[in-house]
């Protein structure tokens, strides 16, 4: 990507890292940060590939770019191209969380809403590429969008040189993103930057697992029967998960699970305990280093950092479930007082 195909103004990562020491003592944990990319300009992580794919197509002179996605790749990629006013085609899978499909929708992209599975979606969107023309912004068979997620491993490095965490906890479903991190933090130790790497703690919803199956079994991932409110990692067909696996493997860390009930627990956590609003998937690496320290695979004596994926935002059905319901009373001071002396 040329150095000034990425215009300023698009403001692209460098999220900040927030220091989280009451969410880390509730998940005895010695040292917790969180790296918020719900702050980038759609809200999510996802904004680190598309900028680079829209700056990839303008360059080439495409006319239209297109993706497959259950929401936040849609939305950045929608977002971007409008801010380079190139058209997009986007094709959605029926169950996307509506803040992502108003973001598409006023970010003025023509919306596919497939009736069907993730997996149709993404199909048709490659072979919609094909006939027409379109730029392809679909990680499974774009190679340049990694480059675009390495960048948060490069700002972790850079961020966290002083403190190297011994974890980074990453939620994953098609295993792109993990990848990604790890290869830039990778790099950034290749060239001295970083004097030692972190492990990575690849995290996926409990109901659709196959990249951790993959590790554990050492086989190719198998069918999924299960779901999970979390859709970022909902990908029951993922087609990075090797990828994901040689990162995971070769940083010395692994996978685990999260049920949807952990992940919500972690929802609310992260809100409360660090005032960093995640959406399911984004809360996932909270709810895995939950389940790592559990399982005694992260010590109490170590220090970790969680991307945060996503904006809660971006899913306000589940934002509400995870933070339960407001307070109802009438209009009067007795009422209020009535509540706040039982300390509700
Ligand atoms: C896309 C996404 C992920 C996972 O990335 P993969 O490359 O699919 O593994 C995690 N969290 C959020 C919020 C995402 O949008």
């Amino acid at each position: 990507v040329p150095a000034d195909a990425i215009p300023k103004e698009w403001a692209v990562g460098f999220t900040p890292v927030v220091q989280a020491p009451r969410l880390a003592a509730a998940l005895g944990l010695r040292r917790l940060m969180l790296k918020d990319d719900g702050r980038n300009p759609t809200a999510s992580f996802k904004d680190r590939a598309s900028s680079v794919a829209v700056a990839l197509a303008v360059a080439e002179g495409a006319k239209a770019i297109s993706c497959a996605s259950t929401g936040n790749a849609a939305s950045s990629l929608a977002g971007y191209a409008a801010m380079a006013g190139l058209p997009a085609f986007i094709f959605v899978p029926a169950n996307a969380p509506e803040p992502k499909l108003a973001q598409l929708l006023l970010y003025g992209a023509k919306v596919f809403c497939v009736q069907g599975t993730y997996d149709e979606a993404y199909c048709l969107s490659r072979a919609a590429c094909e006939r027409f023309g379109w730029y392809n912004r679909n990680c499974a068979i774009n190679p340049y969008l990694v480059e675009g997620k390495k960048t948060a491993g490069l700002e972790i490095a850079e961020q966290c040189a002083d403190d190297v965490p011994d974890w980074v906890a990453v939620g994953v479903g098609d295993g792109c993103t993990i990848a990604g991190v790890w290869k830039g933090l990778r790099q950034m130790h290749e060239i001295g930057l970083l004097e030692r790497l972190p492990r990575m703690l690849g995290v996926q919803a409990a109901g659709v697992a196959p990249i951790e199956e993959a590790f554990r079994t050492g086989r190719p991932p198998g069918e999924v029967k299960g779901d999970t409110l979390a859709d970022s990692i909902n990908v029951p067909v993922p087609r990075n998960w090797r990828k994901a696996v040689a990162a995971v493997r070769e940083s010395g860390g692994t996978f685990v699970t999260a049920t949807d009930e952990e992940i919500l627990a972690a929802m609310r956590q992260t809100g409360t305990l660090a005032g960093v609003l995640a959406e399911p998937a984004a809360a996932a690496s909270v709810a895995g280093l939950v389940a790592g320290r559990a399982k005694e695979i992260v010590g109490p004596d170590e220090t970790a950092l969680a991307m945060i994926t996503g904006s809660a935002l971006k899913d306000t059905r589940n934002a509400i479930r995870a933070g339960g319901a407001p307070t109802r009373i009438g209009p009067s001071l007795d009422e209020v007082e009535r509540v706040v002396r039982v300390g509700v």
